[in-house]
């Protein structure tokens, strides 16, 4: 199937309030146009340096998503082009965002990075570091973040059971953090949850905001 009956069949299943980023790392611009002609416009990168060529030739009214794991010295490189940082794992990394955001007179959204899953080698904060994290006065004193939800990645496993707890774990401390620190903001919305092998999943477990790469592009070499 092309590119675009890919993601008329996801979307075909999507209840209106899901956000869709077609994770396109590692694929080329000719694919991506694909998608944009059949009208997408929010895409996924893991590299800094790709996320930018990409960003610097393709049309500018496209979304672009980090999803990857970002050092602290390539947070300059999409600090003009990001619209959402979905990997924000420490307190030192989100405070490089907030001061290339400020060099750039701009305010970049991020979620934070819940470690939910079995596995040694995923990236993420666990709880009580969100909970300081949240607390802390350098927190307070960042203005050109915004902190609009959390993503997290479970474990990658064909066990249904542990990747649904794994995700309704997130999602319950999802609700638990709106009610404590994001009360009366109405910003902190999105919660990152589900890829291709995962997102039907992530979606009866509540995610709003889904990454997928395989299914709409294809297998990465
Ligand atoms: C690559 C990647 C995806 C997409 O993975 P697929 O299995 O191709 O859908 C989603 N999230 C993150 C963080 C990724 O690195």
């Amino acid at each position: 199937m092309s590119v675009a009956e890919n993601l008329k069949s996801i979307k075909r299943e999507l209840p209106e309030d899901v956000c869709l980023v077609a994770v396109s790392k590692t694929k080329p611009n000719a694919l991506i146009e694909e998608a944009y002609a059949a009208g997408h416009r929010d895409f996924g990168e893991n590299k800094a340096q790709e996320m930018q060529a990409k960003a610097e030739d393709l049309p500018k009214d496209i979304q672009w998503h980090f999803i990857g794991h970002l050092q602290r010295n390539k947070v300059k490189y999409i600090a003009p082009s990001v619209h959402l940082i979905h990997s924000v794992d420490s307190l030192r990394l989100l405070k490089e965002i907030n001061k290339r955001a400020k060099a750039l007179d701009r305010t970049i959204d991020v979620l934070l990075q819940v470690y939910i899953a079995k596995e040694e080698s995923k990236f993420g904060l666990d709880e009580e570091e969100i909970e300081q994290l949240l607390r802390s006065s350098d927190y307070e004193e960042m203005h050109n973040i915004r902190v609009v939800g959390l993503m997290g990645m479970a474990t990658n496993t064909s066990n249904k059971e542990t990747v649904a707890r794994e995700f309704k774990s997130l999602k319950t401390f999802f609700e638990q953090l709106k009610e404590t620190h994001f009360k009366n903001s109405e910003s902190f919305k999105s919660l990152s949850m589900g890829m291709s092998g995962d997102y039907k999943i992530a979606l009866t477990e509540g995610s709003n905001m889904l990454r997928i790469g395989s299914s709409i592009f294809g297998a990465r070499g």
